[in-house]
């Protein structure tokens, strides 16, 4: 822990939670000249994208690729250091590939022309369908990147202000319809969706604006940074700390004090408690209301709208480490199903567990092999199934079971003699999601990016009641996935400089 006494008369920030949306809202206040004490529960930065030592090996638990470098070295920036200088970003290409049971390949590329060869290949008639569609996901990222905008107070603000973007865009519209309107292959139409389901979002339900993601990756490519996300997370710890920052790891926030319309202190289960005139979550909402603002009438009416609000899916994820070079199983790649409405439908609306899957695949090795010793591999399959509010079974029973039936499917498609070659694996379930990282439902994203919960739609930066009171990370606005953490991290130190006293 670093103490470094600020100034006096310097402002100060707490900022609850240490996952890359909490790290980078730190740091840019840290840089503003706020002596900024960052409070983690776990005993590691990186939240959901923190690094795990099993075995001997180094697994990542959460986003197998780091999909908006520009937003990382934009942060770098600001301290005044070069991101090369402290993570090696090593380029993941082909960006996905999507595979289905019938035996079809596509690869999605960067590159305009290796994607259109790619899409001629599987899908000749959509070569100007797809055009379309590209052209619109880059109108999207426009949007998201020049208007992410000032913290509105409330929804119906929010939705006022927000209008006559989302009038111009169509953003009514669900993602999925305005994919099937560009391209007529049902191969296509799935892999262009496939997406939003990774950022949490239903595409069938979520807005148009969701689109942005597939301009983001294809002009700003997928990168992974050397020796995991992990080693990101302790990267963006020690710049804040060279800033002057504080972090305090393994010391859950317990309590947020209030005083009248004020947060005034943060209290932790160790004991420590503190005096801020401002107070950022990157927490869980309902866990960030009913938990820790609870005795406050704000936390008790929040934490009751805020459980209502339809959660995105939990998240079953297997890793395991092989024996073996995998050199033909990509950096990622979607094991997509015999069904795709179907099993979406499954998952967000009927809550059940189905027999097929789908299954995201991260071979992050291939890109990094000094993830593994020689001749040995790494791998993490993350499957999207539906939270516990939908699905409230015994996951400690069915645990095992779906690690199998994970395993055998990436047995029967990819590697067929996998139970010889695994060398360790274990699993985790959207209960450990609940208990490890308090989230709502044991959803791995938080509040679903529906049509009423994205880009400036999501929970508001700043509260409307307890004015220095401000939600960042992937739960608030814009919200979804990295990108989303990173972006609410810049609204949500922007917001907080502005209206600090
Ligand atoms: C398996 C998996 C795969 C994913 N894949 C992708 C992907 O491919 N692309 C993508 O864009 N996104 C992906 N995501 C989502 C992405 O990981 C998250 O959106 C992002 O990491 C969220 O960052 P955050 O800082 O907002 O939240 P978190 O990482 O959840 O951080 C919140 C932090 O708050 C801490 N905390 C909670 N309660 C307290 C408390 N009381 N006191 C102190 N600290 C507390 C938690 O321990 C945690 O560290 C994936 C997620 C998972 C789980």
């Amino acid at each position: 822990m670093n103490h470094v006494a600020p100034l006096p008369g310097t402002k100060r920030a707490c900022v609850i939670g240490a996952g890359l949306g909490g790290l980078a809202t730190a740091i840019r206040l840290q840089a503003a000249g706020v002596a900024t004490v960052l409070v983690e529960a776990r005993d590691r930065p990186g939240g959901r994208a923190a690094d795990e030592e099993r075995d001997g090996f180094r697994f990542d638990g959460g986003p197998g690729v780091l999909n908006d470098r520009a937003a990382l070295e934009a942060l770098w920036a600001l301290t005044g250091d070069d991101l090369s200088d402290a993570v090696t970003l090593l380029p993941v290409e082909p960006l996905c590939r999507y595979a289905w049971p019938d035996g079809t390949i596509f690869d999605l590329h960067a590159d305009d022309g290796a994607l259109t060869r790619e899409i001629a290949r599987i899908a000749p008639g959509d070569l100007a369908g797809y055009e379309d569609y590209a052209r619109f996901t880059r109108e999207m990222l426009a949007e998201f990147r020049t208007r992410p905008g000032p913290a509105p107070f409330s929804a119906f603000a929010a939705l006022a202000r927000a209008a006559p973007q989302l009038a111009r865009h169509q953003a009514w519209r669900s993602l999925w319809s305005v994919i099937a309107r560009s391209v007529k292959s049902e191969h296509l139409r799935e892999a262009l969706a496939v997406p939003a389901l990774i950022g949490g979002a239903n595409p069938f339900a979520a807005s148009a604006l969701l689109a942005a993601e597939h301009a983001r990756e294809r002009s700003g490519g997928l990168w992974w940074p050397e020796g995991g996300m992990g080693r990101l997370a302790q990267a963006l710890q020690t710049r804040f700390e060279r800033l002057g920052g504080t972090v305090r790891l393994h010391d859950p926030a317990a309590r947020i004090h209030t005083l009248g319309n004020r947060a005034h202190a943060v209290e932790t289960q160790s004991g420590w408690n503190d005096r801020f005139d401002a107070v950022a979550s990157s927490a869980d909402l309902v866990h960030t209301w009913r938990d820790l603002l609870g005795d406050a009438p704000r936390g008790i009416e929040m934490a009751r709208k805020t459980r209502r609000r339809a959660h995105a899916p939990g998240l079953f994820t297997v890793s395991f480490a092989l024996e073996g070079a995998w050199p033909g199983i990509p950096h990622r790649m979607v094991l997509l199903g015999p069904r795709f409405r179907g099993l979406v439908e499954d998952i967000y609306a009927h809550g059940v567990l189905p027999q097929d899957q789908m299954i995201w695949l991260d071979h992050p090795s291939l890109t990094d092999p000094s993830l593994a010793p020689p001749g040995k591999s790494l791998f993490h399959a993350a499957v999207p199934v539906a939270h516990l509010g939908k699905l409230p079974i015994d996951w400690e029973t069915v645990g095992p079971m779906l690690e199998q039936r994970v395993l055998d499917e990436i047995g029967r498609r990819l590697v067929p003699d996998i139970h010889d070659r695994v060398i360790t694996r274990f699993h985790t379930t959207p209960r450990d999601l609940a208990l490890d990282f308090n989230a709502s439902l044991g959803s791995g994203f938080g509040l679903d990016p529906g049509p009423l919960a994205t880009g400036w739609l999501r929970p508001a930066t700043r509260d409307a009641r307890i004015g220095n009171l401000y939600l960042t990370g992937s739960c608030a606005m814009p919200g979804g996935g990295l990108p989303g953490a990173l972006a609410s991290a810049e609204i949500c130190a922007r917001t907080m400089l502005e209206n600090l006293p």
